[in-house]
């Protein structure tokens, strides 16, 4: 069997080995400081408002921006083009089945059309649906029907620091209290995600999946899994989980699935493609979620999809069951967040599976949580290095009706890690940048709003230094490094 994608060198350190060679190469700008403070200025200090032509290393997002394998792009070629009865979908379809042991599936664009499928399908006004964690356009979806979020993490869920190996589980005693006070009837699902996505790509346990199914099957209730982010949570059950140590990801993958009635996922994580889908065993669901995929998606084989995208899923489902695939990512953050962790760096550990997660209120103590220590920590970072992040924070959140910030939970730099993007050199260097902006977190200073968008204000919103320390950072940057990038 071949092994997840970590060697030790004969003299020196262990790090993790690129398992595939580069065969098309796309150029990046790594742009001189000065120019780094007018790009960031230019965008209002908001790292979505830039473009790539700014950035050298793309840390925003692991959505649709993996890098795909030569078998995914040679696929496209096969694609068979029809609208109804294409063997491309047939491809796919048995693809789910091998990958994720279900019968029927269901295409659908992406992952929150899948979300907003199982909304209209299952969630009434008052319903409650109980989850590990929500991701954003889960909530949304979830919501509009009239269904209530409720979060039932354990307590190690949301500490910076932990060695909890599954910080993505759900708390039992909650989720037995949550039925109790509501009436399982109120409850349409419970919602397991695989890496929980907003917590830093954290996975869950086999062994918890387990519990929370037994309490699902004594009350009726329906397990619903998101697998947009299954790969990394199977490669983590197998190095952290003892009953799985000598178990396949194939396997694994199985004794994740068979817990679950209705799987969904986002085919732009999980098959570094386009797309999603839904799977199951039970026809009755299927049949029960057709006519609106029909309605809102398109026709039964290919829901919204290009065929092309839907052999290139196929086989990007199947390469999850391959360990040195799915382990790149998680091995290269890894190796980043023990780096910063040595250096004292605060990040978020373990680490997970989507990136590396940076402690800003730990950093910028001295910024104030309404100056967005986060959100200055991310303008800084790409002033340092060239690479940009995505804030997950108070300026991710909302006003209250006195027009108030309300403070988020935690306030995180998420550098994510595309999968099979990025080489160690590069890795190397987001290290090395983000210990120098450390050493001198003293200069940096928060931000505030300059135009603010009422609703999901973090893509849109343009922001402003309270002081100069974006000069006063640039200045010590060229002292120290000169002339040099
Ligand atoms: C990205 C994501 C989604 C939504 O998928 P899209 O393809 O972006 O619509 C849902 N759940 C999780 C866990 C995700 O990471």
């Amino acid at each position: 069997m071949e092994r997840s994608p970590v060697i030790r060198f004969a003299y020196g350190e262990q790090i993790p080995i690129e398992l595939h060679k580069v065969r098309m190469v796309q150029k990046l700008h790594l742009k001189p400081i000065d120019e780094r403070l007018e790009a960031v200025k230019a965008a209002g200090y908001n790292s979505f408002l830039m473009s790539t032509r700014d950035i050298f290393l793309d840390m925003l997002t692991d959505s649709g921006t993996n890098a795909m394998s030569d078998q995914q792009v040679s696929s496209m070629l096969r694609a068979d083009d029809a609208y109804a009865g294409s063997q491309s979908f047939d491809r796919a379809k048995q693809a789910v089945q091998d990958v994720f042991n279900t019968k029927y599936f269901l295409p659908v664009h992406q992952g929150r059309a899948a979300e907003h499928i199982l909304a209209q399908a299952f969630i009434k006004q008052g319903h409650i649906v109980p989850m590990n964690y929500h991701f954003t356009t889960t909530k949304a979806h979830f919501e509009l029907p009239g269904g209530v979020i409720d979060e039932i993490f354990t307590d190690e869920g949301l500490k910076i620091k932990s060695t909890c190996p599954f910080k993505g589980n759900i708390d039992l005693a909650k989720l037995k209290g949550l039925i109790k006070k509501h009436g399982a009837e109120k409850i349409p699902f419970i919602r397991m995600e695989a890496s929980t996505n907003l917590i830093g790509g954290q996975p869950f346990s086999v062994a918890n999946m387990r519990q929370v199914r037994k309490v699902c099957d004594k009350h009726g209730i329906m397990m619903v899994l998101d697998a947009s982010l299954i790969g990394e949570n199977a490669y983590f059950v197998k190095q952290r989980e003892a009953a799985f140590k000598k178990k396949s990801i194939a396997e694994i993958l199985h004794a994740i699935c068979d817990l679950a009635d209705l799987i969904y996922f986002s085919s732009r994580k999980v098959s570094s493609t386009r797309g999603g889908g839904i799977c199951t065993n039970q026809k009755k669901l299927y049949d029960k979620l057709k006519d609106l995929v029909i309605l809102y998606e398109g026709f039964l084989t290919y829901g919204g999809m290009s065929v092309r995208e839907i052999e290139a899923m196929a086989i990007g489902l199947r390469e999850t069951q391959d360990e040195t695939v799915i382990g790149q990512s998680p091995s290269f953050i890894k190796y980043l967040v023990e780096t910063l962790d040595k250096a004292g760096v605060p990040v978020v550990t373990p680490p997970g599976g989507l990136g590396c997660h940076v402690d800003a209120r730990g950093f910028l103590p001295h910024v104030p949580q309404t100056e967005y220590p986060a959100g200055a920590l991310i303008a800084a970072f790409y002033m340092a290095s060239g690479v940009r992040g995505m804030e997950r924070g108070t300026i991710s959140s909302v006003r209250d009706d006195t027009g108030k910030d309300v403070l988020a939970d935690v306030e995180l730099m998420r550098l994510a890690m595309p999968r099979r993007v990025f080489t160690l050199s590069q890795v190397k260097y987001v290290a090395d940048r983000l210990q120098w902006l450390y050493k001198n977190r003293k200069l940096i200073g928060g931000l505030t709003f300059e135009y603010e968008p009422t609703v999901l204000r973090f893509f849109l919103g343009r922001l402003v230094p309270t002081s100069d320390w974006p000069q006063k950072l640039a200045a010590k940057f060229k002292k120290d490094f000169g002339e040099s990038l």
